[in-house]
C-alpha cells in the first residue's frame, strides 16, 4: 500500500470551498484503488488567522509541513490584509523555503467552446508553460532611496543567479527532450540588458547538450501576440517567473479562464514537499456563495498525482475534466452553468467511477 501525506492549506475566499472538492476526488480514488491511500493534516493559516494571530502562519510552519509528500493550497488574500503580506508570509514563502523552483502551468484548451478566440486554426491550444519559480524579478530585492522626497529612488533588482537559471532551463529541455516536444524561451534580451541577456546565453549553452531538442526564442512582447494569433506554436515554453506569472494568465483567458487554471510548484529532487494550487486567488467576490468553480482545484489534483508517479490516475482526472466540461448545466455560472461548487465536485465522483 502507497501511502501519500498530504498537508492541506485551504486559506482564504473560495479556497476552502475548492480544496473541499479535490479532496472528495481524492478520496473517491483511495476508494477505487486499494493500492493508495491518503492522509489530509488541515492548517487552518492564511488572512483569517493573520487578523487573529498577526502572523499568516505559525512559526514553526515550514518545520511542520517538511515532512509531507505534498501540499495542497486553496488561496490566500482577503479584503484589509495587504496583498504583499499575504503572498510574501505564506506563498511565497513556501514556495522558497522548499525551493519549489519550478512551476508547471499547463495551457491546455479541453473543449473548443471554452476559448474566446474566433478560427478554427487558433483552437489548438495545448502547451506546458515552465516559470522560474524562486528567483528573477521575484527575488525581493530593492531598495526606496529618499523616501518621500521629490528625489525618491525606488530600485528592484532582478536577481538570476547561473545555479538558478541553470536548474529551471535544464528542467525544460528535460521536459522537452522526454516528451519529443519543441521548446521556447520567452525572455526580453533586447531591454533588460543584464538579466535577459544573461538568460538567453544560459538557454543557448544548455541548448547544447540537448541537440535533439528544436528551440525557439522569443521577445515577451511578441511572444504575448503570438499566444492569441497563433498558439499551436508552443509546445513547451520556459519563462522568468513575472513573464510566467503574467503569461500564464493570459494562457488562462484563452483556455477557459481562472477556474480552470492549475499550477504545480515543484521541487524536482523532492528534498521538500511539493505544492499545488489552482492559480487564481480568495475572489473574495464570490466567496461563501457555492459557485465558485473548482475545476482548477481538481486539475491540480491531476498534476499531484502524476507528480506522486500515479499518471494514470492524473490522466483519469484530466480525462474526466474533459467529459465534464462537455455538460455546459453541470458546470457553475463562470462557465455558463448553474451548478453549485458541490454538485460539480459530486458529478466529477461519478464520472471517476464510470472511468474505473
Ligand atoms: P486574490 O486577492 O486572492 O488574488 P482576487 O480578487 O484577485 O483574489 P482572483 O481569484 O485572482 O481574485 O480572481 C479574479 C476574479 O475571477 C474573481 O473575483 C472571480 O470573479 C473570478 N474567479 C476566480 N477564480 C474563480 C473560480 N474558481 N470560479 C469562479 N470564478 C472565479
Ligand atoms: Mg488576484
Amino acid at each position: 500500500m502507497k501511502t501519500f501525506n498530504i498537508a492541506l492549506i485551504p486559506g482564504d475566499g473560495i479556497g476552502p470551498e475548492v480544496v473541499a472538492e479535490g479532496v472528495k476526488v481524492l478520496k473517491a480514488i483511495e476508494k477505487l484503488d486499494s493500492s493508495i491511500s491518503f492522509t489530509f493534516t488541515m492548517f487552518p493559516w492564511g488572512c483569517e488567522y493573520y487578523i487573529d494571530n498577526g502572523k499568516m502562519m505559525d512559526d514553526d510552519g515550514i518545520d511542520k509541513l517538511k515532512t509531507f509528500d505534498a501540499i495542497y493550497l486553496g488561496a490566500v488574500g482577503y479584503p484589509g490584509v495587504p496583498d504583499h503580506i499575504s503572498l510574501w508570509d505564506l506563498l511565497l514563502r513556501i514556495r522558497k523555503e522548499f525551493d519549489q523552483y519550478v512551476n508547471l502551468r499547463p495551457v491546455t484548451l479541453l473543449n473548443q467552446s471554452l476559448t474566446p478566440l474566433k478560427s478554427k486554426m487558433e483552437k489548438d491550444i495545448d502547451f506546458l508553460v515552465i516559470r522560474e519559480n524562486s528567483e528573477g524579478e521575484y527575488a525581493g530585492a530593492g531598495e526606496r532611496l529618499f523616501k518621500g522626497n521629490q528625489e525618491e529612488v525606488v530600485l528592484q533588482t532582478g536577481v538570476f543567479t547561473r545555479k538558478g537559471t541553470e536548474r529551471i532551463i535544464r528542467y525544460a529541455y528535460e521536459e522537452a527532450s522526454k516528451s519529443n516536444r519543441t521548446l521556447t524561451s520567452i525572455s526580453k534580451g533586447n531591454a533588460l540588458n543584464y538579466s535577459m541577456v544573461f538568460w538567453d546565453e544560459v538557454f543557448d549553452e544548455i541548448g547544447k547538450e540537448y541537440p535533439d531538442v528544436k528551440t525557439y526564442s522569443y521577445l515577451v512582447d511578441a511572444a504575448s501576440l503570438y499566444f492569441v494569433t497563433d498558439p499551436k506554436k508552443f509546445e513547451v515554453v520556459v519563462t522568468s517567473n513575472l513573464f510566467g506569472d503574467i503569461l500564464t494568465d493570459l494562457g488562462a483567458a484563452l483556455t477557459g479562464g481562472l477556474g480552470l487554471a492549475t499550477g504545480a510548484n515543484i521541487n524536482p529532487e523532492k528534498d521538500f514537499p511539493s505544492m499545488f494550487e489552482p492559480v487564481h486567488g480568495s475572489a473574495p467576490d464570490i466567496a461563501g456563495k457555492g459557485i465558485a468553480n473548482p475545476i482548477a482545484a481538481i486539475w491540480s489534483v491531476s498534476q499531484m498525482l502524476d507528480f506522486f508517479g500515479e499518471k494514470e490516475w492524473g490522466e483519469a482526472v484530466l480525462s474526466c475534466i474533459k467529459d465534464m466540461l462537455k455538460e455546459t448545466m453541470q458546470l457553475t455560472p463562470d462557465l455558463g452553468g448553474s451548478a453549485s461548487t458541490g454538485e460539480v465536485g459530486d458529478r466529477f465522483v461519478e464520472l471517476l467511477n464510470e472511468y474505473a
